[in-house]
C-alpha cells in the first residue's frame, strides 16, 4: 500500500508518459496558432476579411479547451499512465472534487491571471497510481489526483483545498493564458514547459526532457507559473469554503509540504520551482483567511494535537482483559489517560480539546503530585484505580507521562512552526 511499484518502474513510467504528454502538448499547441485556439477569439482583426462560407449544419463545436484536455487525456491513457479503480477511493476524490467544481461552474470568482470568461466544464476527476505527492489539471476540467497525495492529506479539508487549487487552474482557463503568453518561443518547447508547470515534473525527469537552451527559456516563464500558482491558490480557497469545506485545510497541506520539502531533497524543483515557495504561498493563505473573517485552526483539519476516545476491546487492542471496557483518552495517537469511566474519558478529552484550541503553550502546563494542571487550572487528577490501567503505574507517575506526553507534543508543533 505504501509503496505502489518499485521506484526505477515507476520513474520510467513517468519519464514514458511525461514525454507523450510534452509530445501531445506540442502538437496542441502549435494548433493552438492557427485553428484550434483561434476559435476562441473571434473578434481578432485576421478573422474577418475571410469570406468564410456558412457551415449551418456543422455540429456544435467542441470547446477547443475541452478538446485540448480531452486529447492529453486520451494520450496520457495510451502512454501508460496508470489509474487508480478502486470505488472507494475514487468516490472520494469525486464526492468532494465535483462539490468544489460545482461551485466554481456556478459561482464564477474573479481571476487574477489566466480569464475570468465563464465555461461551466463537465469536470473529471482521476487518481494517478503514483507516488509522489502531486495533483495536476489539463484544460477544460481534466483533474488529476496522485494516490501519495491522497495518503499525504490528512483531512478532507486539505483535500477539497487542493481540489480547489486544480479547477481554478482550469476555469481561470490558465493554459490558454501560457499559452499566448509563450507564442513567441518556439512551439514545441513553449509546449514542454507547460506540460513541466503544469505537473512540477521532479527535476531529474525533466532534465532528460530538456536542452540547455529550453533550460534558460524556463527560467524566463517561471514568473507565468507562479502567477497562476497564486490566484489558484486565492480561488482555490474560496472554492473549498463554499463547498462547505473548512478551508484551512489549503493552508495546513502547503505548510506540512513546505516543511517535509526540507527534509527531502528528492523533491527539491530547484529552477524548475514553477510554484512560489511554501511559506510565500502559505503567508498570502493566512493573509486571505483572515481577511474573509475565518478562523484558522489548524486541529480541525490535521491530525496534529488530535483528541479522541475510545473504548478498548480486549481481543483486539491488548491481551490483557483487565482493560476490556476501559475508556482511553489518546492524543496523537498515543495513550494519555485510562478509566473504567466512559464519562469520565469523555470529560478528559473535552478539557484537553478546549485547551488545545486556546492556544495552549507548553509553560502553561505544569504537575502537582498526581495532578496535571494548565495556567493553574486541574485537567486531570489520577486516581489509583485509573494510574493502574497505565502499565501498573502509580498516580504520580501516571501523571508525570501524561504531562511529559502533552509537553512533547506540544513542544513538536512548536518546532514545525504551526499546530
Ligand atoms: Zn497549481
Amino acid at each position: 500500500m505504501n509503496s505502489l511499484h518499485p521506484a526505477p518502474a515507476g520513474e520510467r513510467l513517468r519519464r514514458r508518459w511525461w514525454r507523450a504528454a510534452l509530445g501531445t502538448a506540442a502538437v496542441l499547441v502549435a494548433l493552438g496558432g492557427s485553428t484550434g485556439l483561434s476559435a476562441a477569439s473571434p473578434t481578432r482583426a485576421d478573422d474577418k476579411p475571410t469570406p468564410a462560407p456558412a457551415k449551418k449544419e456543422k455540429p456544435p463545436e467542441e470547446d477547443p479547451e475541452v478538446k485540448m484536455g480531452r486529447e492529453t487525456h486520451e494520450d496520457l491513457l495510451k502512454s501508460g499512465i496508470k489509474l487508480i479503480r478502486d470505488a472507494k477511493v475514487v468516490e472520494r476524490v469525486e464526492t468532494i472534487g465535483k462539490k468544489v467544481a460545482a461551485i466554481a461552474n456556478a459561482n464564477p470568482i474573479p481571476a487574477s491571471y489566466g480569464s475570468s470568461k465563464h465555461v461551466p466544464y463537465d469536470y473529471k476527476f482521476f487518481v494517478v497510481d503514483d507516488p509522489d505527492i502531486n495533483a495536476f489539471s489539463l484544460p477544460g476540467g481534466f483533474i488529476y489526483v496522485n494516490k501519495g497525495l491522497l495518503d499525504y492529506v490528512q483531512s478532507d479539508d486539505e483535500l477539497a483545498g487542493v481540489l480547489g487549487h486544480e479547477v481554478a487552474h482550469a476555469a481561470h482557463h490558465h493554459v490558454a493564458k501560457l499559452q499566448k503568453e509563450q507564442s513567441r518561443l518556439n512551439t514545441q518547447m513553449a509546449a514542454g514547459l507547460l506540460a513541466a508547470i503544469l505537473a512540477r515534473v521532479p527535476t531529474a525527469d525533466t532534465m532528460n526532457l530538456l536542452t540547455g537552451f529550453q533550460l534558460i527559456a524556463i527560467q524566463k516563464v517561471n514568473g507565468f507559473g507562479q502567477d497562476a500558482e497564486r490566484d489558484s491558490d486565492h480561488a482555490g480557497i474560496i472554492l473549498a469554503h463554499k463547498a462547505g469545506y473548512n478551508p484551512v485545510g489549503m493552508l495546513t497541506f502547503m505548510e506540512r509540504l513546505g516543511r517535509d520539502q526540507k527534509t527531502r531533497p528528492d523533491v527539491e524543483l530547484g529552477i524548475f520551482r514553477t510554484h512560489p515557495p511554501e511559506r510565500e504561498r502559505a503567508e498570502n493563505m493566512i493573509a486571505q483567511l483572515k481577511e474573509m473573517g475565518l478562523p484558522i485552526n489548524r486541529r480541525e483539519v490535521t491530525n496534529a494535537l488530535k483528541v479522541q476516545v475510545r473504548s478498548v476491546t480486549a481481543s483486539k487492542e491488548a491481551p490483557d482483559t483487565k482493560l476490556e471496557g476501559v475508556s482511553e483518552v489518546l492524543l496523537e495517537g498515543k495513550v494519555l489517560y485510562r478509566t473504567a469511566s466512559a464519562d469520565r474519558a469523555k470529560q478528559v478529552a473535552e478539557a484537553l480539546d478546549r485547551l488545545l484550541d486556546s492556544d495552549l503553550q507548553i509553560y502553561d502546563l505544569s504537575r502537582q503530585g498526581a495532578t496535571l494542571l494548565a495556567r493553574g487550572e486541574p485537567v486531570l487528577t489520577m486516581n489509583p484505580e485509573d494510574a493502574s490501567l497505565l502499565d501498573g503505574a502509580n498516580p504520580t507517575t501516571a501523571a508525570d507521562q501524561a504531562y511529559k506526553l502533552l509537553r512533547n507534543a506540544l513542544y513538536r508543533h512548536l518546532l514545525n512552526g504551526a499546530y
